[in-house]
C-alpha cells in the first residue's frame, strides 16, 4: 500500500528550499535597495557559478563550460544516447537588476535535478540544466550572446571580441577567471527546452494568474529616422521660409500613434530618444534623430507597422519638402514556441491545478535562440507591478514554486517517454 502510494505520489519541487537559494544568490553583488548586480564574466558572476555548483555537488551531475563560457550540469538518463530534455536562464544581471530576472530559472532547473534526485526518479532522457552566458549584454554589448553562440546564430569570434566599458574583451574576461573551458563548442543533441521566468510585465498579476503558457515571442525591430533641415536664426528667419525637420516629427508622431491604435492592442511603439542638431534653444534645427522602436506578435501587424513608419516619413517628407531616411538597425524575429513543448506546459500547470493563460512574451529572451535548435517553450510567473531590470524587482514564493512545479512537469513529460 505504501510503495503504491510513494509510486503514485506527484513530485514535487521545495518551494522553501528555492526560495532561501534565490537569496543567497542575490547576496551576491547585493545592492543597496534590494536588487542585484552581478554582471557577465565578473568576479561575481563566477562566485555566483561557483555557489550553485556547490549546491549541484550531491546531485552527481557532471559539469562542462563550453567556449563561450555557457555552463551545463548533465544528469544521466536511464538511456544516455537518448537526446537531453534541458532547462535554462542566466545568472548575470541588469547593472541596477532584480534578484529574480534569469536566475529564478536556473534555480527552479536546479529545484528540476534536486527533486529527481531526492525522490530517485530516473528519466528515460538525460536532463540538462544550462546556464547560458551574458545574457543581459549590459557588461558586453551583446544580448542573449552565449545562448546565440552556442545555437550558429552568432560566431564564436564576434562574441570573444566584444568589450566592456573597460576595454576588456569577453575572451580576456573568460581567461582571467581561469575557468577551464572548452574550445570547442559542442552543441548537444536535445529533445526539448523549457525556460521559466518571471513575466517582466504585469498581465499575469492583473488577470490574477498564476503562470504563463508562453506561446512565443514577439517580432522587434528598432529604427533610426534621420530628417535634415537648415539652421538658421529663430528670430529673424520667418516661419515660411524655413527648412525645419521638427515640422516633420510634428506629422509623424500622431501618425504612429494612430497606426499603433490601428493594429491593435498588442502593438508596442516607443519613440525612445529625440536629437536636434546643434540643440540650441534659438537656432532652428539643421538635423533631427529620433528613434522609433517597433513590436507585435503577430508578423503581418509587425510588418504593417513597419511599413507604416516608411509611409509616414516619407509623406511628411514630402509635405515639408526635406530630406532624410528611415533606417532599421536591429531587428529580433519572432518566435513561435513548440506546440508540442508549449501544451506540455499547459497540461501540467493543468494538472497541477494553477491557473493558467497563454500569452506571448514581450522581451527576449535565450529561448528565442534555443528554438532555432531544438523544440522549445517557456513558462511565466508573476512579479509585483510587472516590474523588471529594476532593484525593486519583487515575486511570491508560492508563484515561483508554482512555476518550478510546472517546469519539472513540463521536463518529465518529455523525458520519460520514448521519443
Ligand atoms: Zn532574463
Amino acid at each position: 500500500m505504501q510503495t503504491a502510494q510513494a509510486a503514485d505520489a506527484v513530485p514535487m519541487v521545495n518551494g522553501e528550499r528555492l526560495w532561501s537559494r534565490l537569496m543567497q544568490m542575490g547576496a551576491i553583488g547585493a545592492t543597496a535597495h534590494g536588487g542585484c548586480n552581478r554582471q557577465a564574466l565578473t568576479e561575481l558572476d563566477f562566485e555566483g557559478r561557483r555557489l550553485l555548483m556547490q549546491w549541484a555537488r550531491p546531485l552527481g551531475c557532471e559539469a562542462r563550460v563550453d567556449g563561450i563560457g555557457n555552463l551545463f550540469l548533465h544528469r544521466a538518463g536511464a538511456d544516455e544516447r537518448l537526446p537531453a530534455v534541458l532547462t535554462g536562464s542566466h545568472l548575470d544581471t541588469q547593472p541596477t537588476g532584480g534578484k529574480f530576472d534569469g536566475v529564478y530559472g536556473v534555480l527552479a532547473g536546479l529545484e528540476v535535478l534536486e527533486s529527481l534526485h531526492e525522490q530517485e526518479i530516473r528519466t528515460a532522457h538525460p536532463i540538462e540544466l544550462a546556464v547560458w552566458c551574458n545574457e543581459e549584454g549590459s557588461r558586453f554589448p551583446a544580448a542573449m550572446m552565449g545562448s546565440a553562440v552556442w545555437a550558429g546564430r552568432m560566431s564564436i569570434d564576434a562574441a570573444y571580441a566584444l568589450k566592456d566599458a573597460r576595454g576588456i574583451s569577453v575572451r580576456e574576461a573568460l581567461e582571467q577567471a581561469g575557468v577551464p573551458f572548452e574550445r570547442t563548442l559542442a552543441q548537444q543533441p536535445l529533445r526539448a527546452a523549457f525556460e521559466v521566468h518571471i513575466e517582466q510585465g504585469p498581465i499575469l498579476e492583473q488577470q490574477h494568474k498564476t503562470i504563463g503558457v508562453v506561446t512565443g515571442v514577439q517580432h522587434m525591430c528598432r529604427n533610426e529616422v534621420l530628417v535634415y533641415g537648415q539652421e538658421t536664426h529663430a528670430g529673424t528667419t520667418p516661419m515660411a521660409v524655413r527648412h525645419d525637420p521638427i515640422r516633420v516629427l510634428a506629422q509623424v508622431l500622431p501618425e504612429l500613434y494612430r497606426a499603433a491604435e490601428r493594429v491593435g492592442t498588442d502593438a508596442r511603439m516607443t519613440v525612445g530618444i529625440i536629437e536636434t542638431y546643434p540643440g540650441s534653444p534659438n537656432t532652428v534645427p539643421g538635423r533631427l534623430r529620433f528613434t522609433v522602436d517597433l513590436r507585435h506578435p503577430q508578423q503581418q501587424h509587425y510588418r504593417a507597422l513597419r511599413e507604416a513608419l516608411e509611409r509616414i516619413v516619407a509623406e511628411a517628407l514630402a509635405r515639408s519638402q526635406l530630406q532624410g531616411s528611415v533606417r532599421c538597425y536591429w531587428e529580433a524575429p519572432g518566435v513561435s514556441f513548440d506546440e508540442r513543448c508549449v501544451e506540455a506546459v499547459r497540461s501540467a500547470a493543468d494538472a497541477l491545478g494553477y491557473s493558467y493563460m497563454k500569452m506571448i512574451s514581450g522581451a527576449g529572451h535565450d529561448s528565442c535562440n534555443v528554438a532555432a535548435i531544438a523544440p522549445t517553450s517557456m513558462i511565466f510567473v508573476p512579479c509585483a507591478g510587472g516590474l523588471s531590470h529594476n532593484e525593486a524587482e519583487q515575486a511570491a514564493a508560492t508563484d515561483l514554486a508554482a512555476g518550478a512545479n510546472v517546469l519539472l512537469h513540463a521536463m518529465l513529460s518529455l523525458a520519460h517517454t520514448p521519443a
